[in-house]
């Protein structure tokens, strides 16, 4: 470890390293390397650690609409499928004017 003194951060190429990220294996200084989950980490890893769990979850967002938006599909189809059969169910006789004809006489 007595190779980390001649090390320079990764961000800036003139002040030497303290510390390595267990993530990327590179070495930064004590401005570019953070404390998290008790462990020191970069911040590029820190961004891609904090936005994994927000990717996904935008992921099942974006599967929760589609099973939405192919539901509404589906229960349009399924509405105008019952108008089209209470259609059919309606008897003949009804769209030929009997119902609504005059007094024959
Ligand atoms: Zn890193
Ligand atoms: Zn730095």
């Amino acid at each position: 470890m007595s190779s980390l003194a001649h090390q320079r951060c990764f961000n800036h190429f003139q002040r030497e390293s303290v510390a390595r990220c267990p993530d990327c294996g590179r070495y930064f200084c004590r401005e570019c390397i953070t404390e998290h989950d008790d462990r020191v980490i970069c911040a590029a890893c820190l961004a891609r650690i904090a936005r994994a769990p927000l990717l996904r979850r935008r992921a099942l967002a974006d599967l929760g609409r589609a099973a939405a938006c192919l539901l509404g599909v589906v229960v349009v189809w399924f509405f105008f499928y019952l108008v089209g059969a209470a259609l059919l169910a309606i008897p003949t006789s009804f769209h030929e004017g009997v119902l609504w004809q005059s007094t024959p006489d």
